[in-house]
């Protein structure tokens, strides 16, 4: 098996205890990590903190020509690196829609750049005869970012780059369902970067909860649950540490009586299934319109009936396996649960025999806010189609959850589409496409999906303090 280490200060980094990471395709062990611990998390904070006066000094320029050498190491040992996300992960190389690990990583490099390419500059807020009076932003210190298990180079990506841009160091904590990428990516990061501006440790909620308790981090920049988001807020409050935090969703999309049905069901199908279902801002509720409700319902069942699920390593895959034995049990629960209270399954429904975590992308009908199914966040290959009569009652059914992170409205009307749009209770809302996120665009939830936003120049800010500086002139 694969072997991989922890990097604090710049140097490979045991721990005597190990953890396996399971490849979800086979339901085996493919590697064996470091396990990280407390008092791990401590080296790295001393490490982090060592790094940050000299790091947070370095001319912008030179930390910019630092994170374009990262895209060059991603670049050259690329399918490396896919070969891992697949592994631990699940999606195949070249997933269905194109989205699968090769995408990720080319996402990643593509990411950096971009994030590069944004500043912080110095405001001005009065420049006369009294006083000039400036805003000016600065780097937070040590930030730890603690990231999940669907895409986890990309959100790792998402969390360090920013803030080592803005001038503070870095500890990230991955999944331990999904370490491998993110641990050989910060050992490739550390042959650039100066020791301990970016380390990488191991651990779930134990070292969890003790970066979300430690008085030498600053911020925490979070993508996972809610609950989780919840327990770290409230431990962060010990020193008023920053927050961002990206968290569940439930996103709905509604299909209005105009929608082009031909031009919009693939990527209907894709903004549903994509990852499996298992990325935040995937569309995991659907409204449709009683008009068109059962030609929306069969294209859908169309691409479900026909895609290729399997190993992901394998050449023509489309979809892997769900990621982890716990949210393929889930998926299975709240089917079943439709089910049982009445729903019609349109396709898939049953987890496939054999080895590895594998539940078809399935799509149930008949069914209505209230049940399980549409009103918690099912993470997974499973969409509950919802008819409706009239928008408003579309749009009331659609606000009617606790998350807020992403709606949709697909109608071959966009100014119709539009004039919708602020009626979702969302962070953001797409029309005639859902979930695609760029990285100059801010992203993030309302509700109970979080707080801060990621990406573009406020996602850069959230990594910084401000300080106002009044030169008087009287
Ligand atoms: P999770 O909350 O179980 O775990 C996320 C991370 O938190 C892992 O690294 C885990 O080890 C760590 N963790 C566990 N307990 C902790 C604690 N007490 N303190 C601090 N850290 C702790 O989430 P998951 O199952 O890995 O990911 C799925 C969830 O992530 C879904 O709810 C999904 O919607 C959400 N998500 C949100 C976004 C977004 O941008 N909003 C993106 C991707 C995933």
């Amino acid at each position: 098996m694969q072997q991989f280490n922890m990097t604090i200060n710049g140097k490979s980094h045991t721990s005597g205890k190990t953890f396996d990471v399971i490849n979800p395709a086979l339901g085996v062990p493919f590697a064996t990590c470091a396990l990280g611990d407390v008092s791990t998390l401590d080296e790295a904070v001393v490490a982090a903190k060592n790094a940050f006066p000299e790091w947070s000094q370095l001319p912008e320029e030179t930390r910019i020509e630092k994170m374009n050498a990262l895209v060059g190491l991603l670049e050259s040992n690329m399918p490396e690196i896919m070969g891992l996300i697949t592994q631990e992960n699940g999606k195949p190389f070249n997933g269905f829609g194109g989205i699968g690990s090769g995408m990720e990583v080319g996402g990643s490099m593509a990411w950096i750049q971009a994030t590069c390419s944004f500043s912080t500059p110095v405001k001005v807020i009065q420049d006369n005869d009294e006083a000039r009076v400036e805003v000016h932003r600065k780097p937070l210190g040590v930030v730890a970012s603690i990231t999940p298990w669907n895409w986890p180079l990309l959100i790792a990506i998402w969390h360090v780059i920013p803030a080592l841009k803005t001038g503070n160091t870095v500890i990230i904590k991955p999944s331990p369902l999904t370490p491998v990428a993110t641990m050989r990516f910060v050992e490739l990061a550390n042959t650039v970067l100066p020791p301990g501006v970016l380390n990488v440790i191991t651990g779930d909620a134990d070292v969890g909860n003790a970066i979300s308790a430690h008085p030498d981090i600053n911020k925490i920049v979070f993508t996972g649950s809610t609950p989780t988001g919840k327990k770290i807020m409230g431990l962060a409050s010990s020193n008023l540490k920053r927050l961002t935090l990206e968290l569940g969703g439930n996103d709905a999309g509604i299909v209005l009586p105009d929608a082009d049905l031909k031009a919009i069901a693939q990527n209907l199908f894709l903004s549903c299934f994509h990852n499996n279902g298992q990325t935040c801002a995937c569309l995991k509720r659907l409204y449709v319109h009683e008009s068109i409700y059962d030609d929306v319902c069969n294209a859908l069942v169309e691409f479900a009936n026909t895609v290729k699920v399997g190993n992901g390593m394998e050449e023509g895959i489309e979809f892997g396996p769900v990621q982890n034995k716990a949210q393929l049990d889930k998926v299975i629960e709240l089917t079943e649960d439709a089910l049982a209270n009445g729903a019609k399954l349109l396709a898939g429904g049953k987890v496939r025999e054999g080895d590895g975590y594998f539940f078809p992308p399935t799509i149930i009908g008949d069914i209505s806010n209230g049940s399980r199914l549409v009103d918690e966040e099912q993470f997974g290959p499973v969409l509950p189609i919802i008819k409706y009569t009239n928008i408003d009652d579309a749009i009331n059914m659609a606000n009617d959850n606790q998350f807020g992170l992403g709606g949709s409205i697909w109608s071959s009307n966009p100014e119709l589409a539009y004039s919708l749009a602020s009626r979702l209770e969302t962070g953001s809302v797409w029309i005639n496409e859902h979930g695609n996120v760029q990285p100059d665009a801010p992203f993030g939830g309302v509700k109970q999906s979080g707080l801060g936003v990621e990406f573009g120049q406020l996602g850069l800010e959230e990594y910084t303090s401000v300080q106002t500086i009044k030169v008087s002139k009287l």
